[in-house]
C-alpha cells in the first residue's frame, strides 16, 4: 500500500468519488439537468446555466504555469483555507490523530483541527530567536498520532521566514509518517523561493499558495495546494463537486496574464518599499516598543499601550489587527501595509 493510503483516514481511502457529469467541449449536454437557456443578461463565456468544469482544468493549467509545477500536483481550492480543511479531514481521524502547529501562527490550522475533532500538538516558535522554528522540539513532539505538521513561512502574524533547511530536514525525517504542510501565503513578498519545486524529491511535503495576498485577488477566493499527485487525487474525492464557480474560473484565467505578472512584481516592490518606510516610522513612535522585521505585507509591533493605539486608530476610522490573544504577543498589533496615504494617516493618528 502506498504511503498516502497508509497515512490517510481509511474511510476516505475507501470512498468512491462523486462522478460529476462529464464536461467536454462541443457536445450537447443532456446529462446534468441544466436549463438549456442562459439567464437573460448572462454574458459569461460558458453560460452560467451550465455547471463549471469539475476539474477546473483551464485554471489549473494556468496556475501550474504560474507556480511552475505539474498540473497533476495541484488542487485549486476556495482559498488555501479550504485546502487546510481538506487536508485535516482526509488525514486526521477524529479523537485519534493530531496536527502539529507552531504558535503564534495562523489560527485556521487549529480551527480546522477542531472542526474535524483532531487533536492539536503545539510547539511554540522560539520568541527570543526571532520566532524561529524549534526543530528539536517538533521532532520530539511529532509522535505517531501527528499526521500533519503546519508550518507557516513567512509566518502570520510574526512576519518572519522559517529556516528552509530545517523545514526540508523535517520533511525528510517524517517521510511516510506525516505530511509537512508549508503555508506560503506571503512568500511573494519575501526573497525566498517557494518550496513547491522540492515536492518531487520530498513527496511528504505539501505547499499552500494563494491568490489572496500578493496577487491582489482575495475576493476571488482561490488558493492552491501543491503536493504529491496521490495526495491531490485523494483530496479530489472530498472537495465539494464543482467547487470553483464558473465566473471565477473565467475572470481569473484571464486575469493571470503576462501583464498581471509584471504588475505583480511592481506591486511587490511597492509593498516592500512602503514596508520599510512604515517600519522605520513606527519604530520612532513613543508608544511603540518594538517593530519586527517582516518578509510579508504586514508589520508586527509591540506597544506600551496597545489599547490606546487601537482606540486612536479607531478614531481615525482605521482598523489594525488586534493579536493580543496570541501567545507571547499580549502587547502587539498587526498592521497591513497600505497605500502611502493610508500609512501616513495611521502614523498621524499614532503621533
Ligand atoms: C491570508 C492567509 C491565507 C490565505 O487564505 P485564503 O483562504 O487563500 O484567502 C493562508 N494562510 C495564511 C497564513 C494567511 O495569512
Amino acid at each position: 500500500m502506498s504511503w498516502v493510503r497508509q497515512l490517510a483516514r481509511p474511510e476516505i481511502v475507501a470512498l468512491t468519488a462523486f462522478e460529476p457529469a462529464s464536461w467536454e467541449a462541443g457536445v450537447t449536454r443532456l446529462n446534468a439537468n441544466e436549463l438549456p437557456w442562459r439567464a437573460s443578461e448572462d454574458e459569461s463565456l460558458a453560460g452560467l446555466n451550465r455547471y463549471p468544469d469539475p476539474l477546473a482544468r483551464a485554471l489549473t493549467a494556468r496556475l501550474a504555469e504560474v507556480y511552475r509545477v505539474a498540473a497533476d500536483s495541484l488542487l485549486v481550492c476556495r482559498g488555501s483555507d479550504e485546502a487546510i480543511d481538506l487536508l485535516v479531514r482526509a488525514f486526521c481521524r477524529a479523537g485519534e490523530d493530531s496536527v502539529l502547529i507552531c504558535p503564534p501562527t495562523y489560527g485556521l490550522y487549529r480551527l480546522a483541527a477542531g472542526i474535524q475533532g483532531a487533536k492539536v500538538v503545539s510547539v511554540p516558535l522560539i520568541a527570543d530567536q526571532g520566532f524561529s522554528l524549534d526543530s528539536q522540539a517538533v521532532l520530539e513532539r511529532c509522535t505517531g498520532e501527528v499526521k500533519l505538521v503546519f508550518l507557516c513561512c513567512p509566518n502570520n502574524p510574526t512576519g518572519n521566514l522559517l529556516s528552509e533547511s530545517a523545514i526540508l530536514q523535517l520533511a525528510d525525517t517524517f517521510a511516510h509518517r506525516a505530511i509537512v504542510v508549508v503555508d506560503e501565503a506571503y512568500i511573494e513578498f519575501s526573497q525566498r523561493e517557494s518550496l513547491a519545486a522540492h515536492i518531487g524529491r520530498y513527496p511528504q511535503l505539501a505547499v499552500l499558495r494563494t491568490l489572496s495576498k500578493a496577487h491582489g485577488l482575495a475576493g476571488a477566493r482561490l488558493g492552491t495546494l501543491i503536493a504529491d499527485p496521490e495526495v491531490i487525487r485523494l483530496l479530489r474525492k472530498i472537495i465539494a463537486p464543482y467547487a470553483i464557480p464558473q465566473l471565477i474560473v473565467e475572470a481569473v484565467t484571464t486575469l493571470l496574464s503576462p501583464l498581471h505578472l509584471r504588475t505583480l512584481q511592481r506591486r511587490i516592490a511597492q509593498v516592500r518599499a512602503e514596508r520599510t518606510r512604515l517600519r522605520e516610522a513606527l519604530a520612532e513612535l513613543a508608544n511603540v516598543t518594538e517593530v519586527f522585521l517582516s518578509e510579508t505585507n504586514f508589520l508586527l509591533a509591540r506597544f506600551k499601550d496597545p489599547a490606546a493605539a487601537l482606540s486612536r486608530a479607531g478614531d481615525a476610522r482605521i482598523r489594525v489587527r488586534d493579536v493580543r490573544t496570541y501567545p507571547g504577543l499580549s502587547d502587539a498589533l498587526r498592521i497591513s501595509v497600505g497605500t502611502p496615504g493610508e500609512n501616513d494617516r495611521l502614523l498621524e493618528a499614532w503621533t
